[in-house]
C-alpha cells in the first residue's frame, strides 16, 4: 500500500516533468507544498518568490515570517500544518499568476490537496480563493467560513484571509487578518 508521503513524492515529481506553466523556464526550481501531511489545516498561498525560488520552500520570506507568528498565536509550528501554492514556479519579478500559469498548475494542487484531504483549506489573498469561488470577494468573504459542494472533494470548508504579503504593511488589514486567524481553532472545532 502507498503510503501518503510516497502518493505526494510521485505526484510531485510527475508535475514537476509534465507540468506545461511556461513559469519553468524562468524559475530556479519548482516548490513544492511543504509541512506535516496528516494536517487538518492546509494553506494555499499564491506563487513563490525569491525567497522560495532559492529555498524550493513555500512561504520562507517576509510574508512567510509573518504566517509563522500568526501560526504561533494559535498555538501551531509551522511544522504542524501543510503550506502550499496554487502556482509552482516562481513569477518573473514576483509579478501576478497568469491565468494560464495558474491553469497550467490547476490539477497539480487538486491532487495534492485530495492526498492531503484536509478538514479545512485557508486560502492566503484573493488568487487562491478565486480558484474555488470564482466570483468571490476578498473584502466581503475574509474571515467567513464557507462550507461548499465541490466537484473535487465532496462538501468542503473554506477559509479566505487576506494575503500576508499585502496585509504585512498595511496596519488595518494587517489587524483584520490577525483577528481572522485567530478564528481558525474555534472553526476546525466547529466543523469536526
Ligand atoms: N507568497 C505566496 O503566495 N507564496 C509563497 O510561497 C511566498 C509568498
Amino acid at each position: 500500500m502507498k503510503t501518503k508521503r510516497d502518493k505526494l513524492n510521485y505526484l510531485n515529481k510527475y508535475w514537476e516533468k509534465n507540468c506545461k506553466c511556461k513559469l519553468k523556464k524562468t524559475a530556479t526550481q519548482a516548490v513544492f507544498g511543504d509541512g506535516n501531511i496528516n494536517s487538518e489545516i492546509v494553506f494555499i498561498g499564491e506563487a513563490p518568490g525569491k525567497k522560495e525560488d532559492e529555498t524550493g520552500i513555500p512561504f520562507m520570506g517576509a510574508a512567510g515570517k509573518f504566517l509563522n507568528e500568526m501560526l504561533k498565536e494559535i498555538k501551531n509550528k509551522r511544522e504542524d500544518v501543510y503550506i502550499t501554492n496554487i502556482v509552482k514556479y516562481r513569477p518573473p519579478n514576483n509579478r501576478d499568476p497568469e491565468p494560464s500559469e495558474k491553469d497550467e498548475c490547476n490539477e497539480w494542487l487538486i491532487s495534492e490537496l485530495k492526498i492531503i484531504s484536509p478538514k479545512l483549506i485557508v486560502f492566503l489573498g484573493r488568487h487562491s480563493m478565486l480558484r474555488f469561488f470564482p466570483n468571490g470577494k476578498i473584502l466581503d468573504l475574509h474571515g467567513k467560513l464557507q462550507i461548499i459542494d465541490t466537484i473535487e472533494f465532496g462538501k468542503q470548508a473554506f477559509l479566505p484571509l487576506y494575503h500576508p504579503a499585502a496585509a504585512l504593511y498595511n496596519g488595518s488589514m494587517r489587524e483584520t487578518l490577525i483577528k481572522d486567524f485567530k478564528k481558525i481553532p474555534k472553526i476546525l472545532k466547529e466543523i469536526k
